[in-house]
Formats: structure tokens, sequence, C-alpha cells
């Protein structure tokens, strides 16, 4: 007899013959076209049988006699659904075939080749449906894990989900999601992963710099797949082998141009190795995860944003409620003097005089509080302008520094010859105001303040407010130089202040391009410093907005403003 090669897909063919000897001829004629065969003993059992060898096609002879060939279609059916094709063989009479049969193939006479063709036609439709019932679950996987992020509910359950769901899509035993951590410049694991203790995963790092660069890169060489992990040098070697990896894949998260993380799923069940197939998978999914990781990011960024508001609005109230009182302050006693002026007509001419100068000042105390609102308002919303001139330092703070302040002696400490600088002096002369009062306010009267300047390199001079008075709590130094921060201490708060001064400070010496910091110690005394560029104008650079709005409180140590800055 001539066999005919197989033209189709190969399978595994199971037959159910009431005459052995007939199956084990069409077993070899099967066999030698290559497909896999197993013959089924007919009886009570032949159904169980063929279902244990799980086989792709089943040849059923149409003469069964107990059970009858009906009754053994229709428990193969039920047992395997679709997931297997029948062909009944039949002898002379085709009657009484049941509906659920795929196929009929006349068995006597055999023709070969046209058996062949059947069953190549039916194992090519299995196979085409498989392909159809895996994209179909891929797809459904797809949408799952979308739809699931959108329900997510923070970064735990999303990373625990995107990690799980990947490696169970991909059949595999391990999954974690990498996002990039800029300031460290690498790649973190994110717990929780799937198949990992939360320790692996901290340990699961990918630095972009240094060994990266001998190593795999995501940005240049995009999507990874290893069947041999330990031995394969694209990969970090002590991560591999402290995971004990076999195979990988890893597919970036990327927004555009940007990589926001990587995908990983490794160790494929049984050994199995990934194919490209997968990895395409795995793509879809990182596609998948980078709607996820922005959505979550986007989520994060109003939370905070949100709470930055809510903070915005607490601070505005209290500064509203602040100026308010500060306003109602001075105007109540303006009101009162101009009163007792206008009424007691024979005050004396030097109480009279004492009571206007009293106006004068408070309304000069209004008009202060005034323009440091308006400033605000003007930083604010950027509309902040310089204008830079050439300073002959010395003479400058001989005539800006506020001598006559108060029964305090102010030091001026002012080498001779010393370099002109460009700046904006009226901001200048704003900023040295501010820090002079200050020291006087928080200083005990009749304690000398200093004033003194120096030259720090051939860039930069440093300009320093000594005083000896309340100083400062170290935690609460950190944040002193942001909008309405005051000392919460009862000496501190006796003295009226609107928490503005330093913070409009810090801004002007932000705005030439300058640092400026305190150091203090309680009870002692404080030292308020700033360093400015020789040069303003090109050593300033504009406020970006973020700088414009307040920063969150940093703790004293991390805060440039907290103690000397370096160089
Ligand atoms: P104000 O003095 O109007 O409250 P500032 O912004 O100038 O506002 O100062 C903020 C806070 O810093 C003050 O309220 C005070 O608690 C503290 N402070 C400023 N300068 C000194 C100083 N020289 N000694 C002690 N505390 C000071």
């Amino acid at each position: 007899m001539i066999t005919p090669a197989a033209t189709g897909p190969l399978g595994h063919v199971a037959i159910v013959h009431e005459d052995p000897e007939r199956a084990e001829d069409l077993a070899r004629l099967l066999r030698t076209a290559g497909h896999r065969v197993t013959i089924a003993v007919p009886g009570r059992r032949v159904v169980q049988g063929v279902v244990d060898c799980s086989p792709d096609l089943v040849l059923v002879s149409h003469s069964l006699g107990d059970p009858p060939m009906a009754t053994v279609v229709k428990g193969l059916r039920q047992a395997l659904g679709g997931d297997v094709r029948i062909l009944v063989l039949y002898g002379f009479d085709p009657q009484g075939v049941p509906g659920d049969v795929d196929d009929v193939e006349r068995a006597e006479p055999l023709q070969p080749t046209e058996l062949q063709i059947r069953v190549s036609r039916l194992l090519r439709e299995l196979a085409e449906r498989r392909v159809l019932q895996k994209k179909t679950s891929e797809l459904l996987g797809l949408y799952k894990m979308s739809w699931a992020f959108s329900l997510a509910g923070g970064a735990d359950v999303l990373y625990g989900h995107l990690s799980r769901h990947s490696a169970e899509m991909l059949k595999a035993e391990r999954g974690v999601v990498l996002l990039y951590d800029s300031e460290r410049r690498q790649l973190v694991g994110q717990p929780p992963g799937f198949g990992l203790t939360p320790e692996e995963v901290q340990r699961v790092r990918y630095k972009v710099d240094g060994e990266a660069d001998s190593r795999w890169n995501f940005r240049k060489n995009g999507p990874l797949l290893s069947n041999k992990a330990q031995a394969d040098t694209r990969l970090l070697p002590d991560l591999v082998a402290d995971l004990k990896l076999q195979s990988l894949m890893i597919a970036p998260i990327t927004r555009g141009p940007k990589i926001l993380g990587l995908l990983a799923v490794a160790d494929r069940t049984g050994r199995a190795p990934f194919s490209d197939e997968d990895l395409n998978l795995l793509l879809a999914l990182a596609g998948q995860a980078t709607i996820a990781v922005e959505n979550l990011r986007l989520h994060d960024e109003i939370k905070k944003a949100n709470a930055l508001l809510q903070e915005y609005d607490r601070l505005k109230s209290e500064f509203v409620g602040i100026v308010a009182h500060d306003f109602r302050r001075p105007l109540m006693a303006i009101r009162g003097f101009a009163e007792l002026v206008l009424e007691e007509q024979d005050l004396p001419p030097e109480t009279r005089q004492e009571f206007m100068r009293t106006v004068i000042s408070e309304t000069d105390h209004l008009a202060l509080l005034a323009n440091d609102t308006l400033l605000i308002t003007q930083i604010e919303t950027g509309q902040l302008s310089y204008n830079f001139r050439e300073v002959d330092v010395g003479p400058f703070l001989l005539e800006a520094v506020p001598l006559g302040l108060s029964d305090n002696s102010v030091l001026m400490d002012v080498p001779p010859g010393f370099p002109r600088i460009w700046a904006d002096p009226d901001r200048l002369r704003q900023v040295l105001t501010n820090l002079v009062s200050n020291a006087v306010k928080y200083s005990a009267s009749g304690e000398s303040i200093v004033v003194r300047v120096r030259e720090r390199g051939t860039q930069h001079i440093v300009i320093e407010v000594v005083d000896h008075g309340l100083g400062i709590p170290p935690e609460q130094i950190g944040k002193l130089f942001q909008k309405f921060a005051r000392v919460r201490s009862e000496n501190h708060l006796k003295v009226s202040g609107t928490g503005l001064g330093l913070y409009i400070s810090r801004l002007i010496v932000e705005g030439h391009g300058g640092q400026i910091w305190v150091e203090s110690e309680p009870g002692k005394g404080s030292t308020f410093g700033m360093s400015l560029p020789i040069d303003a104008r090109l050593a300033r650079r504009p406020l970006l907005p973020a700088e414009k709005d307040e920063k969150p409180p940093s703790p004293a140590a991390d805060s440039p403003t907290a103690g000397r800055p370096q160089g």
C-alpha cells in the first residue's frame, strides 16, 4: 500500500474500532504519515480511555457494537467538547451517523489518500480553533487587566495585579513591575511581585548607568527574551543567580520615548521556553500597564495637588485672619489717637505731638503691610521684575541698613575697598530691612546687632545679620523661609508679625541667583546670612512656576536654608 505523506499538521489520533486488526492497519497508515496514534479497546470504559489520552482526533468505527458508535460519540463530545475532532468510519451504510460528528469516511474499501486529506483538514481546523481560542483568552485577559486597572485601589493593588496577571497569562512562575527612579537612576522592583518574596522584590534593581551600559539597554535594545538566563551575558549575573532565574522576558513600559518602567515575567511553568509570540503578548500587557501606571501617577498627583490646595486654602484663611488682625490693630490705634487729639482740646503740645507721631508710625506700619501683601501677589503671579544696577556695597549697606529702629545698636562690619556688585538695590534694601528689623524685634532691647559683609571666592559676597536674641528651635528652622511661617513659641508670638518677610527675602535673594540661610541657637541668638553673586545678571535665573509655589516643609537638616551652604 502506498502511504501518502502528511499534507497538514500532525496530531494525536485515537482509534476506536471493533476489529483489532483493522485498527492496527489504520494506525500503521497514520503513524507512517507522522501522526501519534493510540488504539482504544472498545468496551464500557472506552470513552474514559480515550479521554485520558487526550487526543486531537478520534476515528470511530460506525459498526461498533457495545457500546454503539452513537453512544461513544456522545460521551466523547460531553467530555471533550469542541476540543476534539471526531471522524466516523463507515462500511457500506452511512445512515445513523450522529450530527455532532465532524466528518465521515468510507472505510470499505479504504482510500488512504482520502483518509489523510480528511485527517489533515480536521487537525488544521482544530489548530485554527485553538489559535482563535488563545487569542480570545488573551484579549479577554487584556480587557480584564485594563478593566481591573481602572478600579485599582492604589499602588499595591496595581503592581500586585499587574505582576500576577502577566505571570498567569504567560504561564510564568514569577512576575514583577519595575519603575524608573529618576533620583537614583535605577529601575526598582515594586512590591508586591508575584512568586517573589518582598525581600526578593526589593533586590530587583537595575541601574541605568554603570554596569547596565555593557548589559541589556532597554532604550536601545527594546524588549528582552532569554530562555537560558543563567548563561545569558546580557543580564545582570548577580541578580539572575540570586533569584535562580531560568527563563525571562522583559518588556519596557513606555510613554513616548520615555521608559517609565519594565514588566518582567520569569520561569515558564514546567521549564518550557518562552516564544516570540509570548513576548508579543507581554508587550501588549506592558502597553496596558503604561495606561495603568500613568493613571496611578496622575491620580497621585491630583491627590497631592488637592492636599496642597486644601493647605493653601487653610493658609489663605489664616493669612486673611492675620492680615485683618494686623490691619485692625494699627487702624484702631490711629482712630483712637486721632479722636483723642480731636476731642481733648487742652492736651499739652508734647502729648499731642507724641499722639500724632504714633498715628504716623502706625500708618507707616499699615503701608508696609499693604506693600508686603501686594508684593506677595506680584511674586505669585510672576510679575516681579528686577532693576539691576551697579551697587557699591560698602556705602550701600551704610545707607540701606535701618539704624534707628530702636535702642538696639547696629554695628556695621564692612571691610574697606569692597567690590561693586550688580543687584537690584531697592529689593536688597527690602531684604536687609527685614533681616535687621527681625533681629531687633526678636532681641531684648539694648542688645547689639551686627551686619557684616565678606567676599566668598571671586564670584560671591556674603552678608550676615547677627543677633543675640531669642534664637530659633532647630525643628522649626526648616520651614522658616516659607510663606506665613512663624516660630510657634510663646515669646516669638508675643511679637506681632505676618510670617511673610523671610519668604519675600528668600524669593528676592533667589531672584538674584543667591541663597539665604540661618544658623541659630535657642536663647543665644541667630545669624541670618545670604550669599549673592557678584553679577546677578549672569547668575540669576528666572523663578520657575513651581518655585514660586510653596514647597512642603522639609526637615531642618535637609533644608537649603538651614545652616550655612557649602562652597
Ligand atoms: P514676621 O517677623 O513678620 O513674623 P518673617 O518672615 O520676617 O515674619 O519671620 C518669620 C518668623 O521667623 C518670625 O515670625 C519669627 O518667629 C522668626 N524669626 C525671624 N527672624 C528672627 C530672629 N532674628 N530671631 C528669632 N526669630 C526670628
